[in-house]
Parts: C-alpha cells; sequence; structure tokens
C-alpha cells in the first residue's frame, strides 16, 4: 500500500476566491513523484476550531499531513498556536531558527522587531524546517509513525522547503510506490482528432499500463503510467512510445516535463539560430514566456511591442498604406512584422503576431479573436490566421501557443 497523504491549504483568502491555491497543486505533484498518494485535498478557514478539527481527521486518515499557511507573524495567522495546542506542547526559542531569520533580516538591511524574534519560537515537540527564503520557519511533526509538515503559505517559500527538507525526509521514511509516467507533448491537435489517429495502437496497450489524455491550452498531453520502476516496465512502455510516435510526429514537441517553449529553444540552439519576435496584441507575453526558459539569451534576441500603428510603421516600416488600406490585423502586416524585426534586430527567425484579443475591437470581417501570425525565416515568409473565440486573456494565451508552434512546425520544415 502507498502512504496516504491530506493536504491542508489554510487561509481566508482562498476560501474568498482571492487567491488560488497553487500550493497543493504543487505539493500535490511533488508528491505522486514520490509515490505518495494524495487521498484529500482540503481548503479551510483560518480559524481555531476548523484548523483543530481538521488536523484530527487528517492526522487519522492518512499517514502524511502537509499544512500550508497562517504561520505569519501577525494576528490572524493561527496555524503555530493551533499545533501547540492540538499536540499539548508549548513553545520554545530555537537558536538556530533565530539565527536564520536574523541573517536574513541583515541580508536585507531591515531592522528586526519583537514581532520577527518571536517567529523563531517553536512547539517543542516539532523538528524546526529552515526558511530559507522567509522569517516563518515550517515545523515537522512525528508521532505513531505518522507525519504532519506545517509551512508557510508563500509558495516560493514552501517549495524550497519542500526541496530541501520536507521530501528527502519523507523519501526517506516511506518506501516508493513505484508509479511511472512517461509523457508524449502534442500540440496543434484537439483531443478527439488525436484519439482517432490512435484508437488501435491503444487498443493494443496491455492493461497495466493507463492510457490518458490530458488537454490543456492548445495542446494534449499523452500520459502513460503503469506500476514498477524495473527496466523491463521502461522498456516496454518506450517501445509502446516507439510505436505511436510514426502515427502522430508532426504533433509532438517534446516529452516528460519538456514546455513548448522550451522545445522550441532545444530546436532554435541545435541550429544555431536567433528568434527575435513584434508582438502586437499579446503585448509581450510571448517574450515573457520564452524569457522564462533558463538560458534562452542563447536564442532570443528579443522583442518589440509595436502596439500603435505609429510605431509598427515607424520601427518596423510596416507600410501605412497597407494598414490603411488591410487593417492592423492582417496578412500583409504580419509579414511586415515577422520579416523586419528579423532585419532590424539581426536575428535569424522572425515572428510577428497582431490580433484583435477583445472584448472591444471586433468588427463582422474580424471578430473577437481573430489573429494572424507571421514567421520568417532565410527562405520564407509565411504567415496564418487563428480565430480564437474565447476572452481577452485566454485569447493572449491561445496566440503565444499558436505563435510557439508555429515556429516548431517551421523550423521543422527546413
Ligand atoms: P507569512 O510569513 O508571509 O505571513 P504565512 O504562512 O502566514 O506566511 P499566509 O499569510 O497564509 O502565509 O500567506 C502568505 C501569502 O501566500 C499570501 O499572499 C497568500 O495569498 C499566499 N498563499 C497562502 N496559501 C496559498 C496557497 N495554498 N496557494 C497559493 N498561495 C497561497
Ligand atoms: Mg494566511
Amino acid at each position: 500500500m502507498p502512504a496516504k497523504a491530506i493536504l491542508i491549504s489554510i487561509g481566508d483568502e482562498i476560501l474568498y476566491g482571492q487567491t488560488l491555491d497553487t500550493n497543493s497543486h504543487w505539493i500535490a505533484g511533488a508528491l505522486d513523484s514520490l509515490g505518495i498518494r494524495v487521498s484529500k485535498k482540503l481548503t479551510i478557514a483560518d480559524t481555531r476550531e476548523d484548523i483543530l478539527y481538521y488536523l484530527k481527521e487528517s492526522e487519522d486518515q492518512a499517514d502524511v499531513v502537509l499544512l500550508t499557511g497562517g504561520l505569519g507573524p501577525t494576528s490572524d495567522d493561527l496555524t503555530k498556536p493551533c499545533l501547540v495546542e492540538y499536540f499539548g506542547t508549548q513553545l520554545e526559542r530555537n537558536e538556530e531558527m533565530l539565527e536564520n531569520i536574523r541573517r536574513l533580516f541583515k541580508k536585507a538591511g531591515r531592522e528586526m522587531s519583537e514581532v520577527h524574534e518571536q517567529q523563531a519560537d517553536m512547539p517543542a515537540n516539532c523538528t524546526p524546517v529552515a526558511n530559507n527564503m522567509g522569517t516563518a520557519p515550517g515545523m515537522w511533526f512525528e508521532r505513531n509513525g505518522k507525519v504532519i509538515v506545517s509551512m508557510p503559505g508563500v509558495p516560493y517559500e514552501m517549495r524550497k522547503m519542500m526541496e530541501e527538507t520536507v521530501l528527502p525526509k519523507l523519501s526517506s521514511m516511506f518506501i516508493k510506490d513505484s508509479i511511472y509516467h512517461r509523457m508524449i507533448r502534442t500540440i496543434g491537435i484537439g483531443e478527439s482528432a488525436l484519439a482517432e489517429i490512435i484508437k488501435d495502437w491503444e487498443k493494443s496497450l496491455p492493461p497495466h499500463i493507463k492510457l490518458a489524455y490530458l488537454p490543456t491550452m492548445g495542446s494534449v498531453k499523452l500520459r502513460l503510467t503503469t506500476s514498477g520502476e524495473s527496466e523491463q516496465t521502461k522498456k516496454e512502455v518506450q517501445n509502446k512510445i516507439d510505436e505511436v510516435l510514426p502515427l502522430i510526429n508532426k504533433y509532438v514537441y517534446g516529452f516528460d516535463d519538456e514546455e513548448i517553449e522550451e522545445a522550441i529553444g532545444r530546436m532554435l540552439k541545435t541550429r544555431n539560430l536567433k528568434l527575435a519576435i513584434a508582438e502586437s496584441c499579446t503585448g509581450g507575453f510571448l517574450s515573457h514566456k520564452i524569457t522564462s526558459v533558463a538560458g534562452s539569451s542563447e536564442w532570443y534576441s528579443g522583442a518589440l511591442v509595436p502596439y500603435s500603428n505609429q510605431l509598427k510603421n515607424e520601427q518596423l516600416k510596416v507600410d501605412n498604406k497597407i494598414m490603411e488600406e488591410h487593417g492592423a490585423v492582417s496578412e500583409p502586416v504580419v509579414l511586415a512584422l515577422a520579416k523586419n524585426i528579423r532585419e532590424v534586430f539581426k536575428a535569424d527567425v522572425g515572428v510577428g503576431i497582431s490580433g484583435v484579443a477583445g472584448p472591444g475591437g471586433g468588427s463582422k470581417e474580424k471578430p473577437v479573436g481573430t489573429v494572424w501570425i507571421g514567421y520568417s525565416d532565410e527562405k520564407k515568409t509565411v504567415a496564418k490566421k487563428f480565430q480564437f473565440v474565447r476572452d481577452r486573456n485566454i485569447n493572449i494565451a491561445y496566440s503565444v501557443v499558436a505563435a510557439l508552434n508555429m515556429i516548431r512546425i517551421n523550423l521543422d520544415k527546413d
């Protein structure tokens, strides 16, 4: 039996809908890779009664209970006093944690107050978990073979703590129920069309290899899952992947954790090419995606956001007459954007995006969600029209995925 975990996100702001609970999402993925099964996720208010009630319920039902939130020094942060009460213990000042907090304040050049020193007060029965990104230490409790860990709500503080301390400790305590996942990442094809292409292959899968379709924002991931991590299992899964690839090759951009922007980076890097972008309606979002890939400076020159027609004309030599005649959201405009940004930035590949993100600005000929994307390299300059149908932010996000896919397709053609 795999170890069972319950995750508790504490915070009124999550229940009010002001904060999205990304912590439990991330933790669930991290535990999955350890083979610890999350059986339940709870989001609860910052109240003593609820914290005590759900702590008890979760400790009864699971081997591991991970809490995030409510560790701050302010009066609305109740997790620590509740844990003290729950375990019937008392607070003791921990010199090591105090030193950590002092160091952090010194580094930031800030004055420390008594409130901050109190963050080093730890329940006597816990093992403090150092927080290298903030002032609130985490707390690791163990009794009857069960583990309860409390961590800060701030996502990057929690993550660091998990990666440095909690995950290694958990993995040494609980025997791994080896679940083996592989992911084939596709783009530019819908879930049902993909299912149609691979239906015979799907039928050929043995019962112990499970297939899941995971669609997100213009891409569909195919996940193959099996238990056991022996070399033989891995080989069997790899053989199945090799079998399906020829059927769907033109949609596959990568495997496992690789995101589309990382795949583009890999492709550009191996071809020794640099990318430049002129993005209007996406306002820099494509550039943001690309620069979130570590090492992108090796294959990315930069972007211009020529939002106004004046800028399109002055910076990128898009003919005013063309814009008057065809509008800014049009084939000739993105062709010019893609070609000229490549030349202006002395890059090898240029991309131009112009669209109607909405909610305003649509017309009969160019309804909201009409997006033109241009691509240009040494050999060709091409453009494609997309019609997205959702709200502004989603249209922007889809445009970015479409542009990345267009780069992939055109690089593959060369
Ligand atoms: P701090 O020491 O900063 O006060 P804390 O442990 O008290 O840390 P909270 O006050 O609960 O944490 O939350 C700190 C920040 O982290 C807030 O901006 C909150 O919205 C965010 N946060 C809390 N819980 C989550 C969660 N489950 N997912 C994503 N963000 C969260
Ligand atoms: Mg809180």
